[in-house]
């Protein structure tokens, strides 16, 4: 919910959230709709790439507050068995951050003070960022890629 530029979003799920989003805004707060209303379900950054809006500049539109904790209204539905489409790939897959190149993709960790918490919790249970992101990892890039990824780690790497 800090920064200059929402959430990147893929081609395809600009369509998604569009098709789903009168399930999406009950879960909303009132400045996200008001961003949803004023620029449609995305914006671009200053690179051109397609990103969630924004509102008061910083906060992602599907952001939304319960006992001072951020959610995301997306994911509520989603929860809520509502929608099929659980959050931007992007959002899914973070800490990890996709970097398209000419044929490939590169992925890089994303490291932010804000993450401490989570990067203690992952120290102290031994789980390790890949495990942690199996789900998305899967749902972008499938099943025998992510078994790949386990055959090609050292054996002291595999928790
Ligand atoms: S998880 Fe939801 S609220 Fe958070 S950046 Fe992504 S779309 Fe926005």
């Amino acid at each position: 919910m800090e920064g200059d530029a929402g959430a990147p979003l893929e081609m395809e799920e600009i369509s998604i959230i569009e098709d789903n989003l009168e399930a999406i805004k009950p879960y909303m707060s009132e400045s996200g709709l008001q961003a949803v209303e004023k620029t449609g379900v995305f914006d671009y950054d200053a690179s051109g790439q397609f990103v969630t809006p924004l509102f008061d500049g910083k906060e992602c539109a599907f952001v939304y507050f319960e006992n001072e904790i951020a959610f995301c209204a997306i994911e509520k539905a989603f929860r809520l068995g509502e929608i099929k489409f659980i959050k931007p790939i992007s959002c899914h897959l973070y800490p990890i951050r996709i970097k398209k190149y000419n044929g490939f993709d590169v992925l890089n960790y994303h490291r932010w003070h804000i993450c401490e918490s989570a990067v203690t919790a992952g120290k102290r249970n031994a789980v390790s960022l890949y495990r942690f992101l199996k789900e998305p990892l899967i749902r972008k890039f499938g099943e025998e890629w992510y078994e790949k990824l386990l055959q090609s780690l050292p054996a002291t790497g595999k928790k």
